[in-house]
């Protein structure tokens, strides 16, 4: 297998790289996948409407309720004991005139699906070895992998997740942040069940954020201190039990946990651009925020579609991959700056200890509270919508 050549290679196994192999294979090229297998991302993700328009039109999830839950309401609990705090707001789907916002998925059914979709492309072709390094500069980038084999690519699609070895190797400028919060994730199992509503409650450190996953279940995304996570994970299931009692303010009777606990730490990235020279970047390579307004994944769909539309808007004469690699960071470059933005300052409000800030979001909630037209303005923005 030692020097071979493909078209496109896509690199990493993630939801991200799986859509991306899905999307390349389909737009025609001979294409390989370089998906290590790792283990099972225990995560749920909150998709927009417009996300899982997507997934249907890539043929990616063919019917969301046979993988999801819907999501219809928002609701937003304010349990600082701050001096000036926001009203208890909700935010109903129906309102902006969607029977859903959007999908809540576990992560692993999203993976069978795409892995599904995979499996049925002949020109797509999937090997379970690592990138080690890459060289540039040629006419196709020179892969060297961990069975010791090279692969040459003339497009090269880096989707190797936050530490990206695409994203450094090949020169991408980026900024990076580490957050000192991390997010703790698990489901649970309520005493009554929560609809299609995912609740908030801000808590100074960070949300505590129940997601619906049918009947009484929901998926918990709780961020805090790092600190603050762990002595929690280590003191036990009786102990976490009464910790997640109290930070719901005892709204839900019972809580009982039906998965071990799990955290990420945050970071943020952000790059210049998100393609060029033969290489473009999706996903957590290209961005990666806190998981609060639920865009991560949101946004890696939406890079995704613009790396087909970049695709089907290139012939495929000598150069075709730079002018694709091009393209693809001028489509992602106005969503990447605004949805980065919108989380960043989001996550910076949430915390904030400067008081005109907490007024800010405070008087930004009551406004969105009382201004129906401002309301459907803010859907459209947490939704994604172009
Ligand atoms: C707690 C939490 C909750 C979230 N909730 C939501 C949500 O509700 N909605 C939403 O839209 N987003 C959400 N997100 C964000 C979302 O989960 C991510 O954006 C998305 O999963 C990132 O996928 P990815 O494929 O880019 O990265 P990853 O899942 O990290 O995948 C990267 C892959 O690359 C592989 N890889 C790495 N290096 C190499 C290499 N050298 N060679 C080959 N392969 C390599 C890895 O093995 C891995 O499989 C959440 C994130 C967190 C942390």
């Amino acid at each position: 297998m030692s020097g071979t050549v493909a078209e496109a290679v896509v690199v990493g196994g993630g939801l991200a790289g799986l859509a991306a192999a899905v999307a390349v294979a389909r737009s025609g090229l001979q294409t390989v996948h370089l998906a290590p297998k790792g283990p099972r991302d225990q995560r749920t993700s909150a998709l927009m409407m417009p996300s899982v328009d997507y997934l249907r039109s890539a043929g990616l999830v063919a019917e969301p309720s046979e993988v999801g839950q819907p999501l219809t309401q928002i609701r937003i609990i304010d349990a600082t004991d701050r001096l000036i705090r926001a009203p208890e707001t909700l935010f109903d789907s129906a309102e902006a005139g969607f029977p859903a916002f959007g999908w809540n998925f576990p992560n692993v059914k999203l993976t069978e699906a795409f892995e599904k979709a995979r499996e049925a492309l002949p020109n797509l072709t999937t090997r379970e070895v690592s990138v080690t390094a890459i060289q540039t500069g040629g006419e196709a980038t020179r892969l060297s992998l961990s069975d010791g084999t090279t692969l040459d690519a003339a497009l090269l699609v880096g989707a190797d997740g936050k530490k990206s070895l695409i994203r450094a190797s090949a020169g991408f400028r980026a900024r990076e942040n580490a957050f000192a919060q991390s997010a703790l994730v698990c489901d649970l199992q309520l005493g009554r069940p929560i609809g299609g509503a995912s609740i908030e409650f801000h808590y100074p450190e960070g949300p505590f954020t129940l997601v619906p996953a049918g009947d009484n279940r929901a998926n918990l995304v709780w961020i805090d201190d790092r600190d603050v996570l762990r002595a929690a994970q280590a003191g036990g299931p009786e102990q976490l039990k009464a910790t997640f009692r109290e930070k719901s303010k005892r709204l839900f009777g019972s809580i009982e946990l039906l998965t071990p606990t799990y955290i990420f730490p945050l970071s943020s990235i952000t790059v210049d651009k998100a393609g060029m020279g033969g290489i473009v970047l999706v996903g957590e390579a290209a961005h990666a925020f806190p998981p609060i307004g639920a865009q991560g994944l949101n946004l890696s769909l939406r890079d995704v579609a613009d790396l087909a539309a970049a695709l089907a808007n290139t012939d495929r004469t000598p150069g075709w991959a730079t002018r694709v690699s091009d393209d693809y960071a001028q489509r992602r470059s106005g969503d990447l700056a605004r949805t980065g933005g919108m989380v960043d300052s989001l996550f910076r409000s949430l915390l904030a200890d400067f008081l005109p800030t907490q007024a800010m979001r405070a008087g930004g909630l009551w406004a969105l509270k009382l201004v129906p037209p401002l309301r459907r303005q803010a859907f459209g923005l947490g939704m994604g919508s172009r």
